[in-house]
């Protein structure tokens, strides 16, 4: 432990106390923080990775009132639940929580262990996740470090190696678990990571009404907008994809992703990368045959829909095709299952963002609409 925070003890100034002290003055309305029960506490831990809170709070609510316990949960059917998903990514996070819920309704009598050991096994809880329903839902006195308290201890402790390098993180645990009050571990944890995302953000942080800014050694040397120390940005991949609207007899064909593919079981429209030397309407129709063995001709566009997701920057080229061969030869390839789905069963499936942004269009184009309802 480095001097100053010894020096900051001694004084008597404890610094989880400041943090309580301000999360209970400060802390925002959310609907799990009502009655801290543990299947909210879960829920809102998975959503909230990757997902900002507003976005998060609404997707929260609406799941709670479709899967109001662990046992509703684990009764849904798989499409149901990506369904529900549809639109916050990262769906394996969705898929996580419905096997979990099975195995804790077969197990354990469809209710969450408290134990960090237990709450590990079961998939998607990771050492983050399991820390936070224990201390949240819990109250077990564990500290919970995300990339708000990152910031907030580096800056405090004026931490000069890169945040993510091993050492540091063990560090950030260390110096987390000093400062937590005993007994107070769901309101301190909170408050730290809400403290860092409300007030010492990552840039501009508000120093000036910062109530532990008297004790924050990056403030009093004036280095906090250099920490934390991080790593490289990553370079963004652009991608470039054709997709094609097929439709036959007022039917639209859809087919599902295989379970062990990136957007594993999500449904999707045929198509795939464009390839070097190739346009993107002769990418659609040689992806119709790679991927279905379908013959389609006459692309005609639709529109380009662009999308971002972890280091990836695609543009989707979305065509209407048509079918240049018998519609029941579809041998799939790249596929668990296809279906000829009225619009109406089409808005029941769950779709990757690219394809929503997609089926968005397509509700307003009067194209589509004269041929799904010709
Ligand atoms: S003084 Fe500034 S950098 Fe330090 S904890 Fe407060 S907001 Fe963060």
């Amino acid at each position: 432990m480095n001097d100053l925070f010894q020096n900051r003890k001694l004084h008597g100034t404890h610094l989880g106390d400041i943090l309580l002290d301000w999360f209970a003055r400060h802390q925002r309305d959310l609907p799990w923080r009502r009655t801290y029960t543990p299947y909210h506490v879960w829920i809102s831990e998975i959503m909230l990775q990757q997902t900002q809170m507003d976005r998060g709070v609404q997707y929260f609510q609406r799941w709670i009132q479709h899967f109001p316990d662990i046992r509703s949960m684990a009764l849904a059917s798989e499409d149901e639940i990506l369904k529900h998903w549809e639109g916050l990514g990262y769906y394996s996070r969705a898929r996580n929580l419905h096997r979990a819920a099975q195995i804790l309704c077969h197990d354990n009598n469809c209710e969450l262990p408290r134990e960090i050991q237990q709450l590990l096994r079961l998939p998607g809880i990771g050492p983050y996740t399991a820390r936070a329903i224990a201390s949240i839902a819990f109250e077990q006195d564990v500290c919970v470090v995300d990339a708000n308290v990152e910031r907030l201890v580096s800056r405090i402790f004026n931490l000069k190696n890169p945040v993510k390098s091993r050492q540091t993180q063990l560090q950030i645990n260390a110096l987390c678990e000093e400062i937590l009050p005993p007994g107070r571990a769901r309101a301190f944890n909170q408050a730290a990571m809400e403290f860092g995302s409300l007030v010492c953000v990552p840039r501009k942080p508000a120093c000036g009404s910062c109530p532990v800014a008297g004790l924050c050694e990056a403030r009093l040397l004036g280095v906090e907008e250099e920490r934390p120390v991080g790593a490289k940005p990553v370079q963004p991949i652009y991608l470039s994809m054709s997709t094609g609207v097929l439709i036959h007899e007022g039917r639209i064909l859809v087919q599902k992703r295989q379970p062990d593919d990136v957007w594993a079981n999500l449904w999707e429209f045929p198509g795939g990368l464009v390839e070097e030397g190739e346009t993107p309407a002769q990418a659609v129709i040689r992806e119709f045959m790679e991927e279905t063995r379908l013959r389609v001709v006459a692309p005609e566009p639709i529109a380009l829909f662009k999308h971002a997701y972890t280091r990836y920057r695609v543009t989707l080229n979305a065509f209407f095709v048509q079918l240049c061969s018998d519609p029941t030869d579809i041998v799939l390839h790249a596929a668990q299952e296809y279906r000829w789905s009225s619009w109406k069963e089409l808005q029941a499936l769950a779709f990757p963002a690219g394809h929503r942004k997609l089926i968005a269009h397509l509700n307003d184009d009067p194209r589509f609409q004269a041929r799904v309802h010709p």
